[in-house]
């Protein structure tokens, strides 16, 4: 604007010194020339000079309202792309001013604060804000709001948002000094949650603050090291044994003969019991990782179910009844080794957790295109602060009673992990001293289909 104001009295001063050389210019050519011609041809001259000049500011005119209008378009749209970044973003944004208003809050903050929706956006008017300080009077914000944000008339405060004495102390820093801070910060609630907030200045007088969500990311890393604690455990176990056997031997008991059987005999045991557990893990690891590919296809269940029960019958010797009520029109969609294997590790730890002389119950019902398989036990049970860790990795329950029996504590994770792969869900359900059962989900397959095996 200030070079058009410019430029326009350039050109008036410009004209005005073509009209002075024109009329020393008319008076030296024509000496003689009567007034009335005189006027009348300085009316034209100046009539088509005007002309030219009003034409030129127009158009200077026209040009800077175009470019206004073109500001103006890409600041709206600017404004309604950071509309869009913030509203789909997962990480909570709160922007205050420097006297701890809050000038922005995106969707995600106004969720993580519990927020009433119509508070997202923008609580204080930017604009407005300038008017109090230049004028010195205490408005209230009016309305204003990113594109696509409703309207609020409500004047926040960075203590309405969280009263977390951190927070407010971190933006507080950083509207001070102007250097970023960044912080951990707890939620207590429903649901315990941890955020990392990362604070920055932004222009002279606002502070940005940016919360991620790291609660998933903790839980996640506090299963890993307590999994990898327990691992060690796991295997330093039978290593110690072992080492202690192999000692024994090498030291003497090689050449006593009633002793090195039993000797090699505990060594063999515990190689077992470590290859055991290597090769769960690795089972494991590699279905976790998306490594097996289930094949798919219209299995038997009954049958399947059968097979398993014969194998466990000729091991127990009889002390433990298993026996099955799964109609024999059952067809279900799965990979016949997998759905072996999650059925085995059910009926395995069914055995296994029982009692001398006790049950154990395999049955399936068909509902629609689900079939529900359950695994019913007349054991030991489960006990109700066990239930929820039954299923993570090399969880064992009650270590005295479970280190009796032989077990990885990895059973139920690759059985979770082989249902969900087969897009089913597992649950259970159990009482201490009574037993427990055990039941998946899967899809039926389409009775008309060819029969796998
Ligand atoms: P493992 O059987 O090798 O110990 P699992 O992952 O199969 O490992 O089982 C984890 C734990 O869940 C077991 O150690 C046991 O405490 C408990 N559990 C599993 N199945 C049963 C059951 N049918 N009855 C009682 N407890 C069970």
């Amino acid at each position: 604007m200030r070079d058009l104001a410019r430029r326009v009295w350039i050109v008036t001063l410009a004209s005005l010194l073509i009209f002075v050389v024109y009329e020393i210019a008319k008076t030296l050519l024509f000496p003689n020339l009567s007034i009335v011609s005189s006027h009348v041809i300085t009316v034209l001259v100046v009539a088509v000079m005007t002309f030219f000049v009003s034409r030129y500011a127009l158009g200077r005119y026209a040009q800077a309202l175009a470019e206004i209008h073109r500001q103006t378009a890409i600041t709206e749209e600017t404004n309604r792309l950071l509309a869009g970044v913030l509203a789909t973003m997962r990480e909570g944004v709160v922007i205050v001013d420097s006297q701890m208003r809050v000038a922005l809050v995106n969707a995600a903050a106004a969720s993580i604060f519990k927020l009433p929706a119509e508070d997202v956006g923008m609580p204080i008017d930017r604009r407005s804000t300038a008017t109090v300080s230049e004028h010195g009077g205490e408005k209230p914000g009016t309305v204003a709001g990113l594109a696509g944000s409703a309207p609020s008339t409500r004047a926040y405060r960075l203590t309405d948002v969280t009263r977390d004495p951190a927070v407010n102390a971190a933006f507080r820093r950083v509207i001070a000094d102007k250097t970023p801070v960044e912080l951990r910060v707890e939620m207590a609630g429903r649901e315990h949650r941890s955020f990392q907030l990362n604070v920055a200045a932004l222009g002279t007088d606002l502070a940005v603050g940016v919360f991620f969500d790291i609660s998933q990311m903790e839980r996640l890393e506090r299963v890993r090291r307590e999994f990898f604690a327990n691992l060690s455990h796991e295997l330093r176990t039978p290593l110690t044994a072992m080492l202690a056997c192999s000692e024994t031997l090498i030291t003497g008991a090689i050449d006593d003969p009633a002793n090195r059987r039993k000797f090699l005999e505990t060594l063999h045991r515990h190689a077992t019991r470590m290859s055991e557990l290597i090769s769960d893990i690795s089972d494991l690891s590699a279905i976790e990782s998306g490594q097996v590919v289930l094949s798919l296809e219209p299995v038997r269940l009954r049958p399947v179910v059968t097979d398993v029960i014969a194998f466990f019958e000729s091991q127990e010797g009889g002390s433990i009844t298993v026996s099955t009520s799964v109609p024999d029109n059952i067809l279900v969609q799965a990979d016949r080794t997998r759905l072996d294997q999650i059925l085995f590790n059910l009926i395995e730890n069914a055995v296994k957790f029982n009692r001398p002389g006790g049950s154990v119950t395999v049955s399936a019902e068909q509902h629609d295109q689900l079939v529900t398989v359950s695994i019913e036990d007349t054991g030991a049970g489960i006990a109700a602060s066990d239930l929820p860790r039954v299923f993570e990795r090399l969880y064992r329950g009650d270590k005295s009673r479970s280190r009796k029996t032989e077990g990885t504590g990895l059973g139920l994770a690759i059985v979770k992990h082989l249902v969900h792969a087969h897009g089913g869900e597992l649950s259970v359900v159990s009482e201490l001293g009574h037993g427990s059962r055990f039941s998946f989900t899967i899809s039926a397959a389409a009775q008309t289909a060819e029969l796998a095996g």
